[in-house]
């Protein structure tokens, strides 16, 4: 029997509010335990919750981001269940009443063969929560966990899409550009490894050409895309291998191994019964305006999709190039800068930036922002090799040094004195004193051995400390060879 794939995404991310959801501790990462905290996120009695109004707004502009209709009425909702690091013992969530609905996310999924295709990725909704702490385990051996409550009731979305995701790779493809449009408005910086993006994987498998879904199994514990893939394409050929032994599909949570790829089962899942969801007493309906929703959708930044178009109408530059330039609205910024100030170039400078630049932020984990050199001054640099002030090997040693100093391309030229040699007469001389310390070189080459002008070259280069012009050094060495 031929099998296929359904697949659908619950993914949580954490957004990067000044506060809480519904109190006005700081929303930060990484402080002492349990100094972000107050009586209202320690769940104590006779506390009340009051409505974030950042966090709307940001849910809002994810919910456009994503093509979502964003509803004028939606509802806060408790969840219950017991956790240590949940100290109300419920989670304040939306259930049947989210503030966004029936969105999608395109993506271009590239096959094996270097084909492609391009497919809506349908999100059935996109709501509000808070988040619970955190357990902090004994590493000592000791069996004790403690708990950590600065996360407790901070801001999460979660975008939960339809059973719409054929393979791994769509899925891995969905959450790349998920996340960067999550990035270029703002709403979270979407770190993983911090756990501002957590996501688990529904998945199924069905006889293809069947309609309705099969048992679904819930894959958590990815920490990272890449892995997200390789659960989803271990899950899938379980479930196959699974029904081909005649065994059935149970409804149940897997943690994803990563270390053996594989998923083991963790617990039966819960239903929504369980939760005793019911209207959260304390908090009012959202209400948002069609005024609100217009004020947001006109904030609103260039999206990704819409900034990759733009780069390859207004810059003519291979896809790969605008995938590098496009990752982050600050490397699009930085590229289009440059591209301002010297626009002969547009590849040249796509170039640097994806090889030289990249290379030195990774070198030194740093970011964009971070870098030292100014778009302009990489323009300029890259103007005077265009023009021949200097050579590509002299402005790589001049690049270092923009970006330990931070000082433009010119006022290092003048100060180590890196001008390219492009003066004939002082080539000429130079040349021909190198011909006449290597006469049997010159010898070699008239009596046709051709190697002989690589060396030649070399020594002419040595000769000007690297900065004689090599269009001119060539020209010039024939002639006096020829002569
Ligand atoms: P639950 O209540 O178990 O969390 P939901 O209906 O809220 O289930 O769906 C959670 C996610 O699982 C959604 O992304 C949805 O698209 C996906 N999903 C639902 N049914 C299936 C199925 N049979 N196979 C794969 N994914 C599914
Ligand atoms: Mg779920
Ligand atoms: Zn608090």
């Amino acid at each position: 029997m031929e099998y296929e794939a359904v697949i659908g995404l619950e993914v949580h991310v954490q957004l990067n509010t000044k506060t809480k959801a519904f109190c006005s501790c700081p929303n930060i990462f990484g402080a002492p335990a349990n100094t972000q905290t107050c009586p209202r996120c320690q769940a104590h009695p006779g506390t009340l919750p009051v409505l974030n109004n950042e966090m709307v707004l940001k849910t809002i502009s994810a919910g456009l981001a994503t093509n979502c209709t964003i509803q004028h009425v939606s509802r806060f909702n408790r969840k219950h269940y017991f956790y240590p690091d949940l100290p109300g013992y419920y989670q304040i969530t939306q259930l049947d009443e989210p503030l966004c609905t029936n969105g999608f996310v395109n993506v271009n999924i590239i096959n094996e063969d270097g084909s492609s295709y391009s497919k809506d990725i349908k999100l059935n909704r996109i709501h509000m929560e808070e988040d619970a702490g955190k357990l902090v385990h004994d590493d000592s051996g000791r069996p004790l966990s403690y708990v950590d409550l600065n996360r407790a009731g901070s801001c999460l979305i979660e975008c939960v899409t339809e059973p719409d995701i054929a393979t791994g790779e769509e899925a891995y493809q969905y959450l790349t550009e998920l996340k960067k449009i999550l990035q270029y408005i703002d709403v979270s910086d979407c770190n993983m490894e911090e756990g501002s993006l957590r996501c688990d994987a529904n998945v199924s498998i069905r006889p293809k050409g069947q309609q309705e879904l099969g048992t679904k199994t819930e894959v958590k514990n990815m920490n990272s895309f890449r892995n997200v893939r390789l659960a989803i394409d271990y899950e899938i050929k379980r479930q196959i291998k699974a029904l081909g032994k005649g065994e059935r599909i149970i409804q149940e949570t897997r943690l994803y191994d990563a270390k053996e790829n594989n998923t083991k089962s963790m617990r039966s899942k819960e239903g929504a019964a369980d939760y005793r969801y019911f209207p959260d007493p304390d908090l009012p309906l959202v209400i948002v305006t069609k005024q609100e929703i217009e004020n947001a959708r006109k904030h609103l930044p260039e999206l990704p999709a819409e900034k990759r178009r733009r780069f390859k109408e207004s810059y003519d530059l291979p896809d790969q190039d605008i995938v590098v330039l496009t990752e982050t609205p600050f490397i699009a910024q930085y590229y289009e800068n440059a591209v301002k100030e010297y626009p002969k170039n547009p590849k040249k400078i796509s170039n640097w930036i994806m090889v030289e630049v990249n290379a030195y932020l990774n070198t030194k984990v740093i970011d964009i922002k971070e870098f030292k050199p100014k778009a302009t001054d990489i323009a300029e640099l890259i103007r005077l090799i265009d023009e021949n002030v200097i050579s590509g090997k002299i402005a790589k040693d001049i690049f270092i040094d923009m970006c330990e100093e931070g000082k433009s391309p010119s006022q290092i030229i003048d100060e180590k004195g890196l001008k390219q040699v492009s003066d004939e007469g002082e080539l000429i001389s130079i040349i021909q004193g190198v011909l006449n310390n290597n006469a049997s070189v010159v010898a070699e080459y008239k009596s046709g051995k051709e190697k002989s002008f690589g060396f030649l070259v070399g020594q002419a280069m040595k000769a000007t400390k690297g900065q004689g012009n090599p269009a001119m050094i060539n020209k010039i060495l024939k002639d006096e060879l020829n002569k």
